[in-house]
């Protein structure tokens, strides 16, 4: 039956015992295996000598306490910027495959990097491309996606008593056999896809932020720390602009049913867990204000009002690989007009999706606009309340904001405004919604954390 015990899903357990399973020793999954745990460190955690230095030193210390260590590690500070411009000066339009083969280096120089750290720590290390790693992934270059970890060769090296030191954010193509990338902030879904493998059991995500906070600090002063955020939520988040994620990792957590530890790099505090929705022990209504200023709209005027246009307006975005936010569209008032259809993008995808609809004909005219921003309230809460939705229109209106498109889920509600407007309309969401530090009410605590239930 144990057979393969390494690799055994770890139970499922309530967040009483998850608090327990982050401490040393506390959660080995047999008395026979070590416990594993997959840490992933961004790219200001790894950014100078000394931040190596300190990643390394975590590592080994997560290793002395005998667990098995897999680190997947991101570029140095802004080196994959640094990359992608070095592209653009020398081809406007860069080949995708070329482009993966160049920006995979950068992670490929934080784990040499930092394996050389370790082995001055007196531990032994192999760093791995992601391609060594076993990560393959399909063929779309600079955004492709992993669907299978063939993780032999870090069992391997774990068994051999390793450290594993895994370059983040790339693979290799199963059919063309080209190293790919897998989208700006990759490394997190690396991390994921590993742990999952593996049957980690936490990936840690550490990171210059001490984890998952109610709304950005940097608009919002007395925004807090979530002790626990539930996967559906994190989806949301990361979908609605916030960056501490890569949404495609949280969504293969979600899948995989992996938890996430995002934390600080810099001092030893807990982060933020992302779990289960039916391991987090109480639904807030308002949860955070995440928001974006990243994206643009597109708008088609005198759209064809008949059945098939929007199917080849969006199929002909999915063959280009342009993922799509928002969509509205109305039916013609008049019956010789035709409708008018909007939808957003992120602003890299904005001349593609452009292009793209250029060659369809099926409008009389399209325009972009790329001073919108978008704000989103989300909590698994407003799932089962009415009046979330009001309340939201409601304080953007008093506040002067002007509201351009709405879209919700279950457990968001998301507003275009003006770009310049949004950090307006965070402050004043989060206050409403009193999701700061000031709003918590000690006094009525319900679990690891209270968080105010607020009546809309
Ligand atoms: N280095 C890549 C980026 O900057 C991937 C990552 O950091 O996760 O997007
Ligand atoms: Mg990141």
């Amino acid at each position: 039956m144990f057979a393969s015990v390494s690799y055994v899903t770890r139970p499922r357990g309530r967040l009483s015992q998850l608090s327990g399973r982050l401490s040393p020793h506390a959660y080995s999954q047999t008395p026979m295996a070590p416990e594993t745990v997959v840490m992933k460190f961004g790219g200001t955690s790894v950014a100078g000598a000394d931040d190596i230095k300190r990643a390394a030193g975590r590592i080994v210390a997560a290793r002395e306490e005998g667990k098995r260590v897999v680190a997947v590690l991101s570029a140095r500070g802004q080196t994959t910027d640094d990359l992608v411009a070095m592209a653009q000066e020398v081809s406007g339009r860069p080949e995708p495959r070329e482009m993966d083969m160049l920006l995979s280096v950068g992670e490929r120089i934080s784990c040499a990097l930092c394996a050389m750290a370790i082995h001055d720590l007196g531990h032994h290390a192999i760093s791995l491309t992601g391609s060594q790693a076993g990560i393959v992934t399909d063929s779309s270059h600079t955004k492709a996606r992993i669907i299978d970890v063939r993780a032999d060769r870090i069992r391997e090296a774990l068994g051999d008593d390793r450290i594993v030191l895994v370059a983040g954010f790339q693979g290799v193509s199963g059919d063309s056999r080209d190293v790919t990338t897998l989208g700006r902030g990759g490394s997190d879904t690396t991390a994921v896809a590993i742990a999952a493998a593996l049957g980690a059991s936490v990936c840690e995500i550490y990171t210059d932020v001490a984890g998952v906070f109610t709304a950005d600090p940097r608009i919002v002063p007395d925004a807090r720390k979530l002790g626990v955020v539930s996967f559906e939520e994190m989806l949301e988040m990361a979908a609605s602009g916030a960056k501490v994620l890569q949404l495609r990792s949280v969504e293969y957590a979600r899948n995989h049913d992996v938890r996430m530890h995002c934390r600080s790099s810099f001092d030893g505090g807990a982060g933020t867990l992302v779990v289960a929705e039916d391991e987090t022990m109480e639904r807030p209504l308002v949860t955070a204000v995440a928001h974006s200023t990243e994206e643009s709209r597109v708008t088609i005027t005198g759209l064809l009002d008949e059945p098939g246009v929007a199917g080849r307006v969006f199929g002909a975005l999915a063959e280009a690989n342009v993922n799509v936010d928002m969509i509205i569209q109305n039916e013609p008032v008049a019956g010789d007009r035709g409708a008018d259809l909007s939808f957003t993008v992120g602003r890299d995808d904005q001349q593609t999706a452009l292009d793209t609809i250029s060659t369809l004909e099926v409008g009389d005219a399209i325009s972009t606009d790329d001073a919108i921003g978008k704000v989103s309230i989300v909590g698994a809460g407003m799932r089962s309340h009415p009046g979330v939705a009001a309340k939201v229109f409601q304080v953007l209106g008093a506040n002067e904001i002007n509201i351009e498109m709405i879209a919700t889920s279950p457990i968001k509600i998301s507003c275009v405004i003006a770009e310049d407007r949004v950090p307006d309309a965070v402050k004043a969401l989060h206050e409403a919604f009193e999701l700061g530090a000031d709003a918590v009410r000690k006094e009525e605590p319900t679990g690891v954390e209270h968080r105010p239930k607020v009546s809309p």
